[in-house]
């Protein structure tokens, strides 16, 4: 697709941190969009619909399936999550820089159908960082968290597929970095 290397894609395993790191980036540069991914697991405290997701039931989120409007999706921890087409296509139809932030499965599926995307690996600065965040959340049950752990573990597997890597040790410099790759690579003069 045209436009496609304004898209980025920011995975790593749960817990590194994306969703932070990418919302230092877009405070600093609210010119970059981000997508808003449809999901089946039920709100957290304080997240909003059509802000951290939009809240499907598993029946809505099939159809939305059926009807071709979700660019990827996968199944994670119990719960489907996916990408809208319309939230990518629109944004890049305008020549917008867009970033999904998604797991590493979703990040496989993009760089397939979106071949000029660039796909960013977050990395924790450590495996026991990555389990005290996990466990910090605070919000899961232990058989959760011990799911999530071991996910984490085949995500970490995945990272040399990635265009490049960045470590998140600290979440403004990383978002900064984070910056220069997008202007990098999308040719945006800084
Ligand atoms: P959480 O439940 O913690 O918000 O998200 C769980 C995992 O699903 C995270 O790794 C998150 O990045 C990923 N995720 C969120 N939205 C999407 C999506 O649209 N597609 C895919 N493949 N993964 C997603």
């Amino acid at each position: 697709m045209a436009n496609d290397k304004y898209l980025f894609v920011v995975s790593g395993a749960a817990g590194t941190g994306k969703d932070s790191v990418v919302k230092a980036l877009r405070q600093a540069h609210p010119e970059i969009e981000k997508t808003v991914s449809a999901t089946t697991r039920a709100p957290r405290p304080g997240e909003q619909e059509g802000v951290d997701y939009y809240y499907r039931t598993r029946e809505e989120f099939q159809q939305l399936i059926e009807k071709d409007q979700v660019v990827e999706h996968n199944f994670y921890n119990g719960n489907f999550y996916g990408t809208l087409r319309e939230e990518v296509d629109k944004r890049l139809a305008a020549g917008k820089v867009v970033v999904l932030v998604i797991d590493v499965h979703g990040a496989e599926n993009i760089r397939r159908m979106f071949p000029g995307a660039t796909t960013v690996f977050l990395l924790p600065p450590s495996e026991e960082e990555l389990e005290r965040r996990l466990r910090g959340r605070g919000t899961e049950t232990e058989e959760s968290i011990r799911e999530r752990l071991a996910t984490a573990q085949k995500e970490l597997a995945q990272q040399d597929k990635f265009t490049l890597k960045l470590v998140n040790d600290e979440v403004e410099h990383c978002a900064a970095e984070l910056y220069d790759v997008i202007c990098r690579r999308a040719g945006i003069s800084r």
